[in-house]
């Protein structure tokens, strides 16, 4: 079952809900706004999108999991980001509220991004704060809204609830991002799990395992260790775990047409039977919880 709320996000319910299971693509989305205005031509903001993950992690309702993508740019507003994460320098007025911006406001790429990677201006000046809180109030808030009662849906029926937070990275570092200028070449994926604060380790092992034996590089919390997205609904302790998965865009796309690869459907296969993995192990941990209660 499809609800859409257009511009905004694409959920997919699954058909039959038995699976603790929830994923989300924050960065995949491309409906550029109206009141969009920047220096930046679309054709080099398509270039910042997670390319194609939402159809990459399409299959994962067949599985029983539930699936919510974006469907706004991120360079318009970055819905893996904290709502005070915003760099007052961008501000045109006074935020009404105390920021807390963060290292990635600093470096431009806060909540409304300041500047195009690595560093070209993307207004031509500051940004009135009514119009930055439009864009919280129609896309960053309605996103996290329907993350957080799905996963607190799903909670509440199952008594644990797996959260995959789907991202792609570009195969080369640059130097905006994390790690940028370290490494060479990147792993094909990274998983961020906070260092060990967003879920359960087993978890993160289970889904490395998966993928090395299926002959990929996998790195762990390295460059990405994982944002809002799994930092704000998690509480491993209590049975919720969220989980960071990037995958190299070398894997599925030519990262300078912008155009799906050779390796796509081999890749999509791959992670339609990771999903299949990871539903069948969130619904064993779901029924080893209720075997405990029923001891
Ligand atoms: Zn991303």
């Amino acid at each position: 079952m499809l609800y859409q709320v257009p511009g905004v996000y694409d959920l997919t319910l699954p058909e039959a809900e038995d699976t603790p299971l929830v994923l989300d693509s924050p960065h995949s989305g491309h409906d550029y706004p109206d009141d969009f205005q920047c220096l930046v031509p679309q054709s080099d903001l398509r270039r910042v999108e997670d390319s194609f993950v939402d159809d990459l992690f399409g299959a994962a309702p067949q599985w029983g999991a539930t699936l919510l993508c974006a469907r706004f740019p991120r360079s318009y507003i970055d819905p893996n980001r904290a709502v005070t994460d915003i760099d007052p320098g961008l501000l045109m007025g006074t935020w009404p509220e105390p920021l807390r911006p963060t290292e990635k406001s600093r470096l431009g790429h806060g909540l409304v991004w300041r500047t195009y990677p690595p560093n070209r201006p993307l207004y031509a000046g500051r940004l009135p704060v009514e119009a930055v809180r439009r864009r919280i109030e129609r896309y960053w808030q309605p996103y996290h809204d329907t993350l957080e009662t799905e996963i607190r849906r799903l909670y509440a029926a199952h008594g644990c609830v797996y959260h995959l937070n789907c991202h792609s990275m570009p195969s080369t570092s640059s130097p905006f991002m994390a790690g940028g200028g370290r490494i060479g070449g990147r792993a094909d994926f990274v998983l961020g799990d906070r260092d060990g604060a967003s879920c359960d380790p087993a978890f993160t092992s289970f889904v490395r395992d998966y993928l090395q034996n299926q002959g990929y590089a996998v790195r762990l919390n390295d460059p990405y260790r994982g944002a809002e997205l799994v930092r704000a609904y998690a509480a491993p302790e209590q049975g919720r775990h969220s989980l960071q998965i990037e995958i190299n865009r070398a894997l599925y796309m030519d990262e300078v047409t912008l155009q799906q690869g050779r390796g796509y459907q081999s890749l999509q296969k791959s992670l339609t039977g990771l999903i299949g993995a990871i539903a069948q192990f969130a619904r064993d941990r779901r029924n080893s919880i209720r075997a405990e209660a029923a001891e």
